[in-house]
């Protein structure tokens, strides 16, 4: 079985003769930076000249530099830009700040697995990765709640590695949750793999397909909207609760019957061969080959691919309908009172 980790296993006083070296104040590094601010941890943000992101820190109360001073600074360095920048900001900033014995971590392993940044031997590598969006993490925090996470030691050269990455993943409140103990190998590879054929690929795929049958078929857009779109949401939450089980024992008989006898129909062995394909393509670094060269290039065929995304007909009934019915308002609100965290 999984070790899982909780506060008693970990101390954030481990962390007292530390600087914290936020790098990035996005969707995850706000998050960090002032939970553990406030779980009294000394914390430099890095943030580039110019960036969007500064006034929001430092009216958050945040000391903050440039990405090179803050790692100049710290003994301890959180890499919370976006991915696809991490490689640049390490080759710019990070690399010639770092000193033997300071601890490099990450919230998600891609350009450490994928090689695109090599740190030297002397430095400890580690990953703490909130098994959820940033501001969930700051908002759990905040209601002396936890968030999942995930931990995993790339690099140990202090010895002390482990204990320093569980220090961090208390301070951000991981361990009032539990935290699970993984590689960065495993971490990337699972991640990319259920992005792309489960939650958000694969979920985007179902329900366009059942749409446009339903559509295709004569029945009104609004109606398949409802039925392959807005109803998921009930389905999954049953899911999330209690598993299957609950979701099962919570629909009709004949939803069940149905679902039952024809769920393997639609999600086939077919699908399941393209499930493998798909993982062999993360496995061997294509994938990460192919995302790397699109972003050297200027993103052509993600904006393509956007595009058609936005321009797809259930966007636009989904709007209408979001407006005409009240569920949406409520959500809206929320993800307003998100943004604004
Ligand atoms: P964001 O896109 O939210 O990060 C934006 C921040 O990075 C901003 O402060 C931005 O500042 C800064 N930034 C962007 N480009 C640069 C640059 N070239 N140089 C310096 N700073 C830059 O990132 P996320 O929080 O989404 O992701 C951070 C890490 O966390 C990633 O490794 C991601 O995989 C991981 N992760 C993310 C999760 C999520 O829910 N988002 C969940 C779990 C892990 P500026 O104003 O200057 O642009
Ligand atoms: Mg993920
Ligand atoms: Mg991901």
């Amino acid at each position: 079985t999984t070790d899982i980790y909780y506060d008693d296993d970990a101390d954030v006083s481990t962390l007292d003769d530390d600087t914290v070296a936020v790098l990035g104040y996005g969707s995850q590094g706000h998050a960090h930076a002032l939970n553990l601010h406030e779980s009294g941890v000394n914390v430099v943000v890095g943030l580039r000249e110019g960036s969007s992101s500064r006034s929001a820190a430092e009216a958050d109360g945040l000391t903050v530099t440039t990405p090179a001073d803050a790692v100049s600074q710290a003994s301890y360095v959180s890499v919370l830009v976006p991915d696809t920048v991490q490689a640049d900001v390490y080759e710019n900033a990070i690399e010639p700040n770092l000193e033997a014995g300071d601890t490099l971590q990450f919230a998600h392993g891609l350009n450490i697995h994928y090689a695109q940044i090599e740190p030297p031997e002397d430095v400890d590598v580690t990953m703490v990765a909130p098994k959820s969006p940033g501001h969930l993490v700051r908002r759990n925090y905040e209601n002396d709640e936890g968030t999942p996470g995930l931990l995993a030691v790339y690099q140990d050269t202090t010895g002390d590695a482990d204990e320093r990455a569980l220090a961090y993943a208390k301070g951000i409140g991981c361990t009032r949750a539990g935290v699970i103990e993984t590689t960065f190998q495993e971490e990337v590879e699972s991640d990319l793999f259920g992005e792309q054929a489960v939650l958000c690929g694969g979920v985007t795929s179902l329900v366009k397909h059942g749409y446009e049958t339903l559509v295709d078929a004569g029945y009104s857009p609004e109606i398949a909207y409802f039925e392959c779109l807005n109803e998921l949401k009930l389905i999954v939450d049953l899911m999330y609760e209690g598993g299957h089980a609950e979701m099962w024992d919570s629909v009709s008989d004949t939803a069940e019957y149905g679902g039952l006898s024809r769920g393997d129909r639609i999600v086939d062995e077919n699908v399941r061969e393209n499930m493998e394909e798909t993982l062999e393509e993360i496995q061997n670094g294509e994938f990460t080959r192919e995302w790397i060269l699109e972003n050297q290039a200027g993103r052509p065929s993600y904006n393509q691919l956007r595009e058609a995304e936005k321009n797809h007909e259930i966007e636009e009934v989904g709007e209408r309908l979001r407006d005409l019915f009240a569920w949406a308002e409520e959500d809206e609100t929320e993800a307003e009172n998100d943004s604004v965290e």
